[in-house]
């Protein structure tokens, strides 16, 4: 085991479910020289950076770039697109967070709420949608509190069934490594975080919108300031920030950016498809020696790039991620707020190996025979 840590490399050993380990390349990109912001370099930037978000957002409209995390580009989207009355599909804590956010902006909000660790179907929301004059749909992808990945597809086409309805997408644990499909989709408003399975470090709120989405924008007076996408839009359109960028961390975007696309976006989601197998398979196999362990998610709903595993009877979560890190320097997550005790969590996203998550699963296996 020793011997396997010493050749993997240090960004291989980061495994909470974000921020994740992050290539050294990617990591010194960041000394690039500061620059003034309305410059012919910082629009080179810019430009550089655009064909390979627009290849991992799977779209042909620009990538909005924020100084914010992810939950800056959530309240974006609540600001922007919704009007007065908004659905929330509740199912964890971050999608529990895009509820705060529309009630905290004055708007009314539902929720739809199913149990921490269930999915959301198309029909439930089919059948929401219909007792209430909506004109938002909020919906996290990938529930990085429980591992769930919501069929966000699917759940897209009974929105829009609806007539004038919004889907607002968080898609912060699930952009890069699980397929999402901005345009094909047809989502309205798709948003993200630099530091999940993108591998960039923290800091960067990312943003997709489609035309109808802006068109709303431009009819709400109090769509706000700093993340009003008109402007974000107008600015893009020169290659511009609307305001100043976090300049070394676009360095850092450029480079990742351009070596996912490299990748191959397909490439991407089919690795993190393998290490979510791996990890299942991982919990079979303890459970097989006696070692009763559990994927809270239910199959066919799991987020490829986060595990919530339910721990035996007598083990907790801070306990279980102490002993890893204490025996080879791993680091995974305890349970998520109300689940912190029974579970762990795993981020197997990014850039993460088959090696760095063999060895981290090796240790986790003695960890619990102990
Ligand atoms: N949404 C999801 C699904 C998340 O996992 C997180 C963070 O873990 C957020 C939103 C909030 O993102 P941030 O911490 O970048 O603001």
């Amino acid at each position: 085991m020793k011997e396997q840590m010493a050749v993997l490399p240090e960004y291989d050993r980061l495994f909470i479910p974000g921020p994740v380990g992050v290539r050294p390349e990617v990591l010194e990109a960041q000394v690039g020289p500061l620059m003034g912001h309305r410059t012919p370099e910082m629009e080179a930037l810019m430009q550089r950076i655009q064909p390979g978000l627009r290849a991992i957002f799977r779209t042909q409209r620009p990538v909005y770039i924020a100084p914010s995390s992810g939950t800056g580009m959530m309240e974006a989207g609540v600001r922007n697109g919704a009007r007065r009355r908004v659905l929330s599909l509740v199912n964890g804590a971050f999608s529990e967070r895009f509820a705060k956010i529309a009630a905290a902006n004055g708007l009314e909000v539902d929720r739809l709420e199913v149990e921490w660790g269930e999915n959301h179907t198309p029909q439930m929301v089919a059948e929401a949608i219909k007792s209430q004059e909506y004109d938002t749909v909020t919906v996290v992808h990938s529930e990085t509190s429980t591992g769930v990945l919501n069929p966000v597809r699917e759940i897209a086409g009974v929105v829009h069934a609806a007539g004038d309805v919004v889907l607002l997408v968080d898609t912060v644990s699930s952009m890069a490594g699980a397929p999402v499909e901005c345009d094909a989709w047809g989502l309205d408003y798709v948003l993200t975080g630099s530091q999940k399975a993108l591998a960039v470090p923290p800091g960067l709120g990312l943003a997709v919108a489609q035309p109808g989405l802006l068109e709303r924008a431009a009819a709400k007076k109090d769509r706000g300031y700093y993340f009003d996408l008109l402007s974000f839009e107008k600015n893009i359109e020169k290659n511009q920030p609307p305001n100043t960028p976090a300049m070394t961390l676009l360095y850092a975007l450029a480079v990742q950016a351009e070596r996912i696309a490299a990748e191959g976006i397909e490439a991407r989601w089919r690795h993190h498809a393998t290490m979510a197998a791996r990890t299942y398979a991982w919990v079979d196999e303890m459970q097989a020696a006696g070692v009763p362990v559990s994927v809270l998610a239910p199959e066919g709903y799991r987020s490829p790039t986060v595990s919530c595993i339910v721990l035996p009877e007598g083990r907790t979560g801070p306990e279980v991620c102490a002993a890893v890190r204490e025996r080879a320097g791993y680091v995974i997550a305890p349970g998520y707020g109300k689940t912190k005790e029974r579970m762990i969590r795993i981020g197997h996203m990014g850039d993460h190996t088959m090696d760095g998550l063999d060895g981290l699963l090796d240790v986790l296996a003695e960890v619990l025979a102990q």
